[in-house]
């Protein structure tokens, strides 16, 4: 997606992401943090905000923020702070959700983005961590509106970027960077649509060349990568032309409408000091010291950034194939799986980007954190890679087996053995029933010798369904050519 036109302005974009913590319990008490389940059965005193309950801090979310922390080059707070954010909404039972404040456990991080070959660097302003809000759930019992609060004191990390993107790719790649540091640390599922990542946005247009800011309006409301680069698209636009118009622009909250396709003014933007925020009293300054940090950073994976670069390096890859590559940390283990396997690099990488993440596109295998039901295992992948490298079978041959090995632990190359489905590359074997295509074709080999080249390649399409698709095409052309010469 583009950024449009914008006339001499420039776009400045921040985005706020809600990432939901894949702890197994909640943030301030022991129920179940987990999607789903039938409404109101996961909740306890504390997460239906009852008077008189104290909150817990879950050890496990401190640990996910200083993951995201060091992940994203922040500094760790020593002695960080929870704060109360009071508003009303029936889905928040307290009246306030905890939250933090002035002092957030990770600030002053950044993100290298790739995006139109370039690299980027996108600061992080805070990471945070809060408590979500249970859910309203309209529509569903007629005129009446319900209250789930399976979701209230789900662990949340709020992660705020710097105004730092001047476009709409340059958000869709900071999106997307995000989602993959927080999927290979295993904290986050980043599934948009069942809203575990979630994400608003800050846009304004300015002067090209001007530094100060202009009206910055928050767009709410999108629930996929798609709709976020539609809604800033759009309001892009209905910023430059409403400043072309010489009107003036207000500091607002607009919700994304995905059927009508436009942002539409939902309240005038509330400020901090709307919210009265106060030090929570229930908690603690929460004090992390050094040991701990190192501890945790001596656990962290490699991680995408990185693991593109050595895959530049080290596969010979293109920077774009590294990048497809590594977005995810299954994909990118599956792929050198298959290279330790034997199978050439730049082939496996072949293999993957097209056949494999085909598959698992259209089935959307990919919505799991970690996929594990793969269509072929990579040793059975770099198999048929080998086989078609080695000459045994041909591409299309091997992609046809991919079926046929799922859910098997069969061996490629026993299967082609057992099956006899090796590629025919013996010129003497292709011979007949090349002469056998040319003999039923007479006009088109009339054709090909009148100088009409394209024809060649119907010819070759008839032998290989005559030798049932076995035949090595590069062979067929060689012996259809010997013989239309003769
Ligand atoms: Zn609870």
């Amino acid at each position: 997606m583009t950024t449009p036109a914008l006339d001499g302005l420039e776009a400045v974009i921040g985005l706020e992401v809600h990432a939901e913590l894949l702890t197994r319990s909640k943030i301030f008490c022991g129920c179940s943090a987990e999607f789903g389940g039938a409404p109101n059965t996961n909740v306890c005193p504390v997460c239906l905000g009852m008077p008189g309950v104290l909150p817990v801090l879950n050890r496990r979310v401190v640990e996910f923020a200083i993951r995201a922390g060091l992940a994203t080059q922040c500094a760790i707070a020593p002695r960080s702070r929870f704060a109360r954010k009071n508003y009303f909404y029936p889905d928040l039972s307290k009246g306030y959700q905890i939250s933090m404040y002035e002092l957030p456990i990770c600030t002053g991080g950044h993100l290298e983005i790739f995006t139109e070959g370039e690299t980027r660097r996108i600061g992080l302003t805070r990471i945070h961590m809060e408590e979500d809000t249970g859910k309203n759930i309209h529509d569903a019992h007629g005129d009446a509106s319900l209250v789930d609060f399976n979701r209230s004191g789900v662990p949340l990390l709020e992660i705020v970027s710097e105004p730092d993107m001047r476009s709409v790719p340059e958000a869709g790649a900071y999106l997307r960077t995000l989602r993959s540091i927080l999927q290979y640390l295993e904290i986050c599922d980043g599934n948009m649509e069942e809203g575990s990542f979630r994400c608003d946005a800050n846009v304004s247009v300015r002067p090209r060349g001007s530094t100060a800011f202009g009206t910055k309006v928050e767009i709410k409301n999108m629930n996929s990568f798609r709709a976020v680069e539609k809604a800033i698209t759009y309001e892009l636009g209905r910023q430059a032309e409403a400043l072309g118009r010489g009107e003036r622009l207000v500091q607002e909250t607009r919700l994304w409408d995905a059927d009508r396709e436009e942002t539409r003014s939902m309240r005038s933007k509330e400020h901090a000091h709307d919210y009265r925020y106060f030090p929570e009293p229930d908690l603690l300054p929460l004090v992390v010291d050094q040991p701990w940090v190192d501890a945790v950073r001596a656990t962290l994976p490699e991680l995408p950034t990185a693991r593109r670069e050595r895959f530049a390096r080290d596969h010979q890859l293109s920077t774009y194939d590294a990048d497809v590559l590594t977005q995810r940390k299954d994909v990118a283990d599956y792929f050198e799986a298959g290279v330790a396997a034997g199978a050439p690099a730049k082939e496996m990488a072949n293999w993957v980007m097209t056949e494999l993440l085909r598959i698992v596109r259209e089935e959307k295998l990919d919505r799991a954190l970690v996929i594990r039901e793969w269509p072929v295992t990579p040793l059975q992948l770099a198999g048929l890679v080998k086989l078609v490298e080695a000459g045994t079978v041909n591409r299309n041959t091997a992609k046809a087996l991919i079926p046929r090995l799922r859910g098997t632990a069969r061996d490629p190359g026993e299967l082609v053995a057992a099956e006899g489905l090796a590629q025919v590359s013996d010129r003497s074997a292709l011979e007949a029933a090349v002469a056998d295509v040319l003999a039923k074709n007479a006009s088109q080999v009339a054709e090909f010798r009148a100088g009409k080249e394209r024809v060649l390649g119907f010819l070759v399409g008839q032998v290989m369904k005559a030798t049932g698709g076995k035949a090595n095409p590069q062979v067929v052309q060689e012996v259809l050519r010997a013989a239309l010469a003769r």
